[in-house]
């Protein structure tokens, strides 16, 4: 049995082809590995559930993106996120000032937090990611590495929190947002169509079968 292919039929690809056995994921019925024509999908032919997706152009678009995430991820961490004005008195303060300032109030857990996923996380995931679509062997543990990293990425939820805290001050004091909140409002959209762009897939197809010892 083969995984079924939805998607623009083309007449040089033959449907089925006996390739080597995957394993469902959901299902885990074995079946025929098959190469969906481009922009369509491989699905389980007995639960229906998506293997993978044959994405056109899918490195050069990543690499695009991630090297734009890269550029604003930079401009973030360099630039204050917000100027606060209090009864005269200017204060501005960069991601890794607050994370600073959280750990010398005795929110060292939350401080750890911020930085593990706002600064640590995405700065490892930008820079493997553009390792892994630049170089022409990608290495096993960095694609494994990249993919246990994403779930631990929250730059949109800390921008949320970000949001909230300066409608709230808003009331209490002068705000004037600063580069860095620009930029990480242009991370949230850049990371997500990483997200939807990037397969894995294709990388791992680069990675060569090791040698049985
Ligand atoms: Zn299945």
């Amino acid at each position: 049995m083969a995984a079924k292919i939805f998607g623009p039929h083309n007449d040089n690809q033959p449907m089925t082809t006996l390739a080597p056995l995957i394993a469902c994921h959901d299902c885990d019925l074995l079946q025929h590995e098959v190469t969906p024509p481009p922009g369509g999908v491989a699905t389980c032919p007995r639960c229906g559930a998506v293997h993978y997706r044959n994405t056109v152009n899918s490195r050069e678009r990543s690499l695009a993106l991630a090297m734009t995430a890269a550029i604003l991820f930079v401009i973030a961490n360099l630039y204050p996120i917000a100027g606060i004005e209090t009864q005269g008195n200017r204060h501005a303060s960069t991601l890794f000032g607050a994370v600073h300032t959280l750990w010398h109030d005795g929110s060292a857990l939350i401080a750890v937090l911020v930085f593990i996923t706002t600064i640590l996380v995405p700065a490892l995931e930008l820079a493997l990611l553009i390792w892994l679509l630049t170089t022409p062997r990608p290495a096993p543990w960095g694609l494994r590495l990249v993919l246990a990293m994403q779930p631990w990425r929250m730059v949109e939820v800390f921008m949320l929190g970000l949001l909230v805290s300066i409608v709230k001050l808003s009331h209490l004091a002068s705000i004037e947002p600063g580069i860095a909140l620009w930029s990480f409002a242009a991370l949230m959209p850049l990371f997500a169509a990483l997200s939807s762009n990037f397969n894995a897939r294709d990388l791992w197809l680069t990675i060569p079968h090791r040698e049985s010892t």
